[in-house]
């Protein structure tokens, strides 16, 4: 099957230094797959690489078997790549329905023309407040965004990505910053996240990444160490030498 999201040699240097090295990812329609590794062993870098911020000195990037390597990330925004970012990037003073609402008018727009949002106010409220409830915040819908506690914030920026319908999502440290109590809400609303789409996380927290993921690249000075399935990944002595310098 034509992989949702693929990279072939990816490779990218800042000055001298070489930060991303010859990476090979493949993630199939619907993938769980989690990119996990050291400080700075390159995942912000693929990241951006990823999304457009960078353009990489060489390799390919493909969506769904189509070339996006040089494209501008608006551009792979509307072939159906969606992020969250590692920083809050909400506007507080809006409200939850109000956010997902503008989301979901930008994606109707990018779908249809300008004017097919303004003709549908009521339908963009109802999908923004129904995709609201999937991730259990109904209750804070009319809330002020500032006000939310900072897990619900987060869950809010995965709403948000999701309001787009991507086909690719990549989330980058959704559990950043989330208090324990509040990290089991994130995981099982990245585990309820529809199959249409496959996602990518970057995490450092290996609990979450471990009940998340169906399958882990461990990423080392911006190379690909394994590939595998969790169980793989953890029983694998050079990924054990990595975390635990053991
Ligand atoms: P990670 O996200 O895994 O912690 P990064 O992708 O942020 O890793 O960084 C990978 C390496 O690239 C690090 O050694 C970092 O210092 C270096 N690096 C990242 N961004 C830049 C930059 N803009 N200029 C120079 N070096 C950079």
């Amino acid at each position: 099957m034509t992989p949702a999201l693929q990279t072939l040699g990816l490779t990218h240097h800042f000055g001298a230094f070489l930060a991303t090295d010859n990476v090979n990812i493949s993630l199939p329609p619907g993938a769980r797959h989690a990119l996990i590794g050291p400080n700075g062993a390159g995942k912000t870098t693929l990241v951006n690489l990823l999304t457009g911020v960078l353009r990489p000195g060489a390799g390919r990037i493909l969506m769904g078997g189509e070339e996006v390597t040089g494209m501008a990330q608006d551009r792979r925004v509307r072939r159906g790549l969606s992020r969250t970012f590692q920083i809050n990037q909400l506007f507080p003073e809006l409200t939850p329905l109000q956010s997902v609402s503008l989301a979901v008018a930008r994606r109707m727009e990018l779908d249809g023309g300008w004017w097919r949002p303004l003709g549908h106010g009521g339908a963009v409220a109802k999908e923004a407040a129904e995709i609201l409830g999937r991730f259990g915040l109904s209750d804070a819908m009319g809330r002020r965004v500032g006000d939310l506690p900072y897990g619900r914030q987060r869950l809010l920026e995965v709403a948000l990505a999701i309001a787009a319908r991507p086909r690719v999502l990549l989330l980058d440290e959704p559990a950043a910053g989330v208090p324990e109590a509040e990290r089991e809400d994130i995981l099982a609303a990245i585990r309820a996240l529809p199959r249409e789409v496959a996602v990518l996380l970057i995490e450092h927290d290996m609990d979450l990444v471990f009940r998340f993921a169906e399958s882990i690249t461990v990423l080392v000075s911006g190379a690909v160490l394994m590939e595998g399935t969790p169980a793989e990944v953890a029983a694998d002595p050079r990924v054990r030498a990595v975390y635990l310098g053991e």
